[in-house]
């Protein structure tokens, strides 16, 4: 036998042994879990879903929630998105949401409202990258498909010390043959989850919990003593931050005791959620992009920002400032109290819509030093009416799909979903005002 030879099979047996001691190992160790108690595809998908990004002990509440608000498909394609949403409020990633409600459709008007047992049925279906597409398949219908995430990517670069950086898509294509080689004929739906489950429990970022570990034996990066320096990741960009002004505008008179809010547009960031009114504020210039303004330019800013949006309120004082981190942009909201003006010839509509003006543009105006207020005030009337408007600040909306607004009280917030800041926001004002300590 060569040297080739030899190193082959010893690798084989490396390889064998892998997947049969993580086996094993999962029939003794494996959580609980919900969607484990049913090999319903549907709760199969709906969390794996949820998972992405999401901490298992988040998404349980969540999930149970879900499944019992929409129990199959159909019933999800069919629920209006602000349920759907509702439902999703507080876990992220609302676009996550979004693409489900859509491939819910695409399951009921393509397949019957079945989750397709095919590759191409499920790659196809929106919302639905490599590793879901391998996690359905696998889990629900036993196909030897891999599911390789970045928890499974963890565990074979460690296992196999495999210094490719994970960032990279190569790397997961080769991540993805390998996991592949390793499912045990007719074992697929076992050897994927105790995959995920051994990163999730034991093979952890930081700190691998390599003594009890069933793989320990033959883990390369163990062996190599180089276990916590694996695997290799290039960083990601850090978010940009960016500075905004946002209005808590409380209302007077028919609206007292309520706060107004604000639908977003109907695609793009935060597609249709609900939020208190903000704006960028670039700082002063020559200051740092993260500084705050000070606060007699915040305070005209955010006056001039609500006269540019048609909405009739004076900023009166800084409430508090929270932070809302996305992927690629972190929002520092300076949140001012703002009175709801008793100047104009009628109140804010209790329902209505204004333009969602692209902050951008009602900023440009803003930094262009726009000075007549009448020059940024919309024609006459024409937002308080409820009715809807045709002035969009940047022409790529129309008044169907952004800007309704609402006066809300405590118990409203439950009709409408928000992001997890406006939620915060929300709840400690009203707890604020009813003097509950929150
Ligand atoms: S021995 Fe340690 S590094 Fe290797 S797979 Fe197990 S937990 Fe991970």
């Amino acid at each position: 036998m060569t040297q080739q030879e030899q190193d082959e099979q010893e690798q084989q047996q490396v390889k064998l042994f892998f997947s049969r001691n993580l086996l094993e190992w999962y029939q003794g160790q494996k959580r609980d879990l919900p969607w484990r108690r049913h090999r319903n595809p549907y709760y199969i998908w709906i969390s794996e879903i949820m998972l992405q990004q999401t901490r298992v002990d988040t998404v349980i509440p969540y999930f149970n929630r879900f499944i019992e608000r929409f129990p199959t498909v159909e019933a999800l394609a069919d629920a209006p998105e602000e349920d759907v949403l509702k439902c999703w409020e507080g876990l992220g990633y609302y676009s996550r949401a979004r693409n489900l409600q859509h491939a819910a459709k695409q399951v009921k008007e393509l397949h019957g409202g079945q989750v397709p047992n095919d590759r191409d049925a499920v790659f196809s279906l929106k919302g639905v990258g490599p590793y879901t597409a391998g996690a359905i398949l696998s889990i629900a219908f036993n196909r030897p498909e891999p599911a390789v995430d970045g928890n499974v990517m963890r565990v074979l670069s460690r296992y196999f010390l495999l210094e490719d950086d994970i960032a990279k898509g190569p790397t997961r294509v080769k991540m993805e043959y390998l996991a592949a080689e390793l499912i045990p004929e007719g074992e697929a739906m076992h050897f994927n989850q105790a995959l995920m489950e051994l990163g999730a429990l034991v093979c952890t970022p930081k700190s691998p919990r390599c003594l009890p570990c069933p793989v320990m034996e033959h883990c390369a990066a163990r062996l190599a003593g180089c276990e916590t320096s694996l695997p290799v990741k290039t960083k990601a960009k850090p978010p940009r931050p960016e500075e905004r002004l946002a209005a808590l505008i409380e209302g007077r008179g028919a609206h007292a005791g309520r706060v107004l809010i604000r639908q977003r547009p109907a695609s793009g960031l935060l597609a249709r959620m609900w939020e208190l009114p903000h704006w960028p504020a670039p700082p002063a210039e020559g200051a740092a992009p993260s500084a705050r303004l000070p606060e007699a330019a915040a305070l005209d800013r955010l006056r001039r920002s609500l006269r540019t949006a048609g909405l009739s309120a004076r900023p009166e004082e800084h409430w508090m400032a929270a932070e809302h981190t996305f992927s690629h942009i972190v929002w520092t909201l300076q949140v001012y109290r703002c009175r709801e003006e008793a100047v104009l010839p009628q109140p804010l509509a209790a329902e209505g819509r204004v333009p969602y003006q692209h902050a951008g543009a009602a900023n440009t105006a803003v930094q262009a030093g726009i000075q007549g207020e009448d020059s940024l005030y919309p024609e006459s009337g024409v937002f308080l009416d409820g009715t809807p408007v045709e002035l969009f600040a940047d022409g790529n909306e129309s008044p169907e799909d952004s800007g309704a607004i609402r006066w809300i009280n405590r118990e409203d917030m439950a009709n409408y979903a928000f992001p997890n800041v406006f939620l915060k926001l929300l709840n400690l004002y009203f707890a604020e005002l009813e003097g509950k300590p929150q």
